[in-house]
Order: structure tokens, then C-alpha cells, then sequence
């Protein structure tokens, strides 16, 4: 990679692939898909897209072969390093699984202390070993590259821990979640050591705060008696205090607006309703700073 040209590690396609050039793209970056697969340039900032196996981003990133990255935090933390590891600047709010053992369904369990003596199949005997211990807990893991959801018809093992998101091809097989190993979604990660791209590194993690803040958030604005001022806000999803401002020729009432953090559902309109509130609009968000 160029010294002067930033580089972000991306996943090539798979479940996080195209989230994450959607948010590359929301920042602000132009992106030119050119003839090379693995490198896409940015086109209005010094910035290459290193586009690989999600797998290699920790160490991509550790080595400073990319200057920062986006990758799951399962794989990030099921990763070993021999030196500094990455260190995780934000959440993405993407990519949501959750890393769970599963057994087949309607066994027995009456907690992680039903797990001792057994064999559980994954891919992540890392951060499954890791569980195991906590909880004090000896039991055998087998390590599967993939399909572990059919270890226990194969007789593999009885149980599995494997990344579910819907939990729809935990049913399929017949297993069910039983415990949650780890709750995931996709980080931003830099390299553990000083970049001579600082600056640009802060303004993209600004840019990219910005996006996932207003991500799902609203401008809510309507009209509503004074005296409902204290009802509204608790009725509002994370809107901090809204600006509230007389109406002209209406007495009591007020024009009230607020940014929502979180999504406003019809039910949340008919309590805005109840509550006195008319004139109830809610507008998306495009950027936030
Ligand atoms: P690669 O070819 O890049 O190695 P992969 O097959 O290892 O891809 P994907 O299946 O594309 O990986 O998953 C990438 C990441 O997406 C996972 O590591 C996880 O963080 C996230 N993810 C979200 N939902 C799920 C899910 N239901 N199953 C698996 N991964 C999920
Ligand atoms: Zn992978």
C-alpha cells in the first residue's frame, strides 16, 4: 500500500460487503470501481478500498497493511495476534448476529453447567473455549469450518455455537439457542499504531459517527397545549429537550420539535395524539454532526 494514500480494509462481498461501501459512501467518498477487484479508489480524498476476505481485515489492520477496517467483531475477537491487537473505535450498527450454542431442540438444559462432558462443534473455538472457562465448564470442541449446524445429525457433537442472526437455519435443523456467547455487529477498528494519516483517519470516524447517529433517527415536529410539553417528551424516543416555540394567535399552544434517536412507530404518533399533540410530521435525517 501507497504512504500516501489511506487505506480501509473492507470485506469483498459477503454479509458485510455491501453495508460497508454503502457507509463509505454515505461518509462522503467517491468511490471509482476500476479493472482491480481487490482496490477501489476514492476519487475526492488520498483513500484506497482494500477489498478482501473478512477474515484477513485483523491482521491486515494489526500489520498496517490497512489503517483501519470493518469487520465483525467476532472475527476480530476469535482472531489471535502475536503483537498490539487493533483497537475498536466504534460500532457500526450493521451486521447484527449473535454467536449462540444451540442444541437439538427440546433437550434438556438447565443452564451452561448442562454443557459439561459434551462435544460443541464451531468455527470460533477461541471465543467458545473462552465461555467454556468462564463458567468453569470442561467440555470437548470440534472444529468446523463451516456446516456446523449438522454436527449433531452426523453425531458430531451434541451441541454447536454458531453465529445466528434470524435463528431461521437453527430451526431448519432442528436446534434451538440455548446461550449467547457473544452479541456481534460490525466495528470500525484501527491500527494499534500511530498513522501519518491521523487527521484524515479522525475526520473519516467523525463522518462515520455521523452517519450511523442519523441512521434510524427522526426530525419529529407538530403542535401541542404547553401544559403537554412534559407527557410529549416521555412519549418521544431519545429526543433530548425539543425546541419548543409560541404559535401566533393560539393561546397556549406551541410549535414543538425534536430529533429522535430511535424509530417512531404509528403507536408512538397516536400517544403524541392523545397527549394533545396535531400537526404531527416526522422527516428523515440525512446527515448529523
Ligand atoms: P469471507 O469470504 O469474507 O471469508 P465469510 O463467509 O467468512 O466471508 P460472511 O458469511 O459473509 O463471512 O459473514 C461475514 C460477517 O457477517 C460475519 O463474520 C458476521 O460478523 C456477520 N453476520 C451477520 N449475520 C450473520 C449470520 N446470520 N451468519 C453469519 N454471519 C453473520
Ligand atoms: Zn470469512
Amino acid at each position: 500500500m501507497s504512504a500516501e494514500r489511506l487505506t480501509i480494509a473492507l470485506q469483498k462481498g459477503g454479509r458485510l460487503g455491501e453495508q460497508s461501501l454503502e457507509l463509505v459512501a454515505a461518509a462522503g467518498l467517491r468511490i471509482t470501481k476500476g479493472a482491480n477487484e481487490l482496490l477501489y479508489r476514492v476519487e475526492n480524498y488520498p483513500i484506497d478500498l482494500l477489498r478482501v476476505r473478512d477474515d484477513d481485515i485483523p491482521t491486515f489492520v494489526a500489520d498496517g497493511v490497512a489503517d483501519i477496517g470493518i469487520v465483525g467483531r467476532n472475527v476480530l475477537e476469535e482472531h489471535p495476534f502475536d503483537g498490539p491487537a487493533p483497537e475498536v473505535v466504534m460500532a457500526l450498527g450493521f451486521g447484527r448476529c449473535d454467536l449462540k450454542i444451540a442444541l437439538p431442540a427440546g433437550s434438556d438444559y438447565a443452564g451452561p453447567k448442562s454443557l459439561e462432558g459434551q462435544r460443541i462443534a464451531t468455527s470460533y473455538p477461541h471465543l467458545l473455549g473462552r465461555y467454556l472457562r468462564d463458567y468453569g465448564i470442561v467440555a470437548e470442541i470440534i472444529e468446523m469450518r463451516g456446516a456446523v449446524e449438522v454436527a449433531p445429525r452426523l453425531k458430531l457433537a451434541q451441541a454447536i455455537c454458531d453465529l445466528v442472526s434470524t435463528g431461521a437455519t437453527l430451526e431448519a435443523n432442528g436446534l434451538q439457542a440455548v446461550a449467547t456467547v457473544l452479541r456481534s455487529e460490525a466495528v470500525l477498528i484501527r491500527a494499534p499504531r500511530a498513522s501519518p494519516h491521523a487527521p484524515l483517519i479522525e475526520s473519516i470516524i467523525q463522518r462515520f459517527k455521523g452517519v450511523t447517529a442519523s441512521r434510524g433517527a427522526k426530525y419529529v415536529m407538530m403542535n401541542a397545549p404547553r401544559s403537554a410539553l412534559p407527557q410529549i417528551s416521555r412519549i418521544l424516543p431519545g429526543a433530548g429537550a425539543p425546541t419548543v416555540t409560541p404559535l401566533a394567535g393560539e393561546g397556549d399552544r406551541v410549535a414543538v420539535h425534536a430529533v429522535c434517536q430511535e424509530s417512531v412507530f404509528w403507536e408512538t404518533l397516536e400517544e403524541l395524539k392523545r397527549a394533545g399533540a396535531s400537526a404531527i410530521l416526522v422527516l428523515p435525517i440525512e446527515k448529523m454532526m
